[in-house]
């Protein structure tokens, strides 16, 4: 179906009703305002006993009713919140053990036809300096990514003709295509998942993403309450089409792309709903494919240049609250994994991963080009937002080792099938942690031989040590000697110069 209110012939094709159609029910999506707000209302005031139910169900890694997440959502006892800060760690720690995986996002290409309200990148901003990388460029940024030990990539762009599918396609191509030595010990790497954050696409040309071999499609809603949705997305953009978006990730789905990501810009509106609304998406995927979602992202609007709803939204959220949806998320969708970016400042992420999230990106530039032209990140006239975590990677794995976790760069669970439903039983037996844990050690050993600082390598040799031994001790591999003795060997293959082995 062609759209008339939609600029040029290309925008005019991209959105194709009856893939939205097929998902609604009666005709409504599953965002029922009036409903939100009734359970968060009648959820105020709270028994601390049934807190405390609710908190052992998410123990036994059941997805939260949105009845049950209004209810934690209306605590105002702080001991209460110690109780649900102490409990998300602990559904962390069952489903995903103490690791915490490492991304680096690329950007590919600023060129965009919508105006969203808060980002750098809308067309009407005419201070950004329009750029998108050609395969040489990708190439390039991805080298310099790899010279930190990253393995794991997101692309990411705006919507854009010239950076539709066949774009795309090429992108990831040119990212795995790219070879380097480690810096200390001249061992090859390379990247081994990349993921993409792009704009909602009809199913064909994800069927082609997923042919690329990409891992993860993420797609933020950005606010799941449709007026705000329509204010800060003009209606005759692409973007401002609510349900095609809400949809991005059926279609991924039906597309064969399993491994789907959501998310929401906090501080478009009230962050309680915005929480509500992740709930009833993550429901609905497991409504409708069995899956729930395999991340779940909650960015923080951060200054954009020239966007003054980014600056001073009257929906700005707190520390204190940003420390509570972290907290309530990791409780009512167990399963999913968490992610925090470099928008966030070095302590707020520092506490936020002893919240139960289970990803974050390091040595991040946002600027397009900037990896290997630094000059690019310094003008901010290139960049969508601002971020408040510069750092490199070796100092965030090293803070991350003094907390005691270990840094992983695993790949392994797309590249052995364990994706979609698979990965979602598992994570619901608590068995995938696991494997992870295996897989885990197996990379941060790359990482300490290969990149890592000598003050990174102080800290990361004994706490592997350590994760060996209780490895070694815990009766789930006891009762499995063969998954033992191959990470035994794998390990010292490892030592001894082998690279990419996983379980
Ligand atoms: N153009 C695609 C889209 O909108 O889906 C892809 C990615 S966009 C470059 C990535 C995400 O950045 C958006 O989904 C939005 O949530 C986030 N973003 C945009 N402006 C932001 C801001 N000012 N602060 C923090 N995050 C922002
Ligand atoms: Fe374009 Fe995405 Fe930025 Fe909106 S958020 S202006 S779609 S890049």
């Amino acid at each position: 179906m062609i759209h008339k209110k939609y600029k040029t012939n290309w925008s005019q094709q991209v959105v194709v009703k009856q893939e939205i159609d097929k998902y609604l029910v009666d005709g409504k999506d599953f965002i029922d305002e009036g409903m939100i707000f009734h359970q968060l209302k009648n959820a105020q005031n709270p028994d601390p006993q049934l807190i405390r139910d609710i908190l052992q169900k998410s123990l036994s890694i059941n997805i939260l009713t949105p009845e049950e997440t209004a209810t934690l959502l209306n605590v105002t006892s702080p001991d209460l919140w110690d109780e649900i800060n102490h409990t998300a760690l602990e559904v962390k720690k069952k489903v995903y053990d103490n690791r915490i995986v490492f991304f680096a996002p690329l950007y590919c290409s600023n060129l965009c036809v919508n105006n969203c309200a808060y980002c750098g990148f809308r067309e009407a901003n005419h201070h950004e300096v329009r750029r998108i990388l050609t395969e040489e460029e990708i190439r390039r940024e991805t080298s310099s990514v790899l010279n930190e030990g990253h393995k794991r990539l997101i692309l990411v762009f705006g919507e854009h003709e010239k950076s539709d599918i066949d774009y795309m396609v090429s992108a990831v191509k040119a990212v795995y295509s790219v070879e380097e030595k480690a810096p200390i010990s001249g061992h090859p790497s390379s990247i081994r998942r990349v993921n993409i954050n792009a704009a909602p696409m009809e199913t064909a040309k994800l069927k082609l993403l997923k042919e690329a071999g990409i891992g993860t499609y993420q797609v933020f809603q950005e606010t799941y309450h449709h007026e705000t949705y329509q204010r800060v997305h003009p209606t005759n953009t692409l973007k401002g089409d609510y349900q095609w978006r809400l949809y991005a990730l059926h279609r991924a789905i039906d597309a064969g792309l399993d491994d789907v990501a959501i998310g929401a810009l906090f501080g478009l509106y009230d962050w309680r709903f915005e929480v509500m609304g992740l709930l009833y998406h993550a429901i609905d995927l497991e409504r409708q494919f069995g899956i729930g979602p395999h991340t779940i992202s909650f960015p923080r609007m951060t200054p954009a240049l020239g966007s003054e709803l980014s600056n001073e939204s009257p929906f700005r959220v707190s520390d204190t609250d940003f420390k509570k949806l972290v907290a309530v998320l990791r409780l009512s969708v167990p399963k999913a994994g968490m992610i925090v970016t470099a928008r966030e400042k070095a302590d707020i992420k520092k506490e936020v991963l002893q919240l139960g999230c289970t990803q974050t990106d390091a040595s991040t530039r946002i600027g397009i080009g900037a990896y290997s032209d630094q000059k690019s990140e310094i003008n901010l006239g290139n960049k969508q937002f601002t971020i408040g975590d510069p750092r490199d990677l070796d100092d965030v794995t090293r803070e991350v080792a003094q907390l005691g976790y270990i840094s992983s760069f695993c790949t392994a669970g797309y590249r052995c099938g364990r994706t979609g439903e698979t990965i979602m039983g598992m994570l619901g037996n608590c068995v995938e942690g696991k494997f992870c844990k295996l897989n885990a050690v197996l990379t941060f050993r790359e990482y300490l031989s290969d990149y890592a600082s000598e003050a990174t390598r102080e800290i990361g040799e004994p706490l592997i040590l350590k994760e060996i031994q209780e490895i070694e001790s815990m009766d789930y591999f006891r009762n499995k000697p063969h998954l033992l003795e191959k990470f035994r060997n794998d390990y010292r293959d490892t030592l001894n110069g082998k690279r990419d082995l996983y379980l």
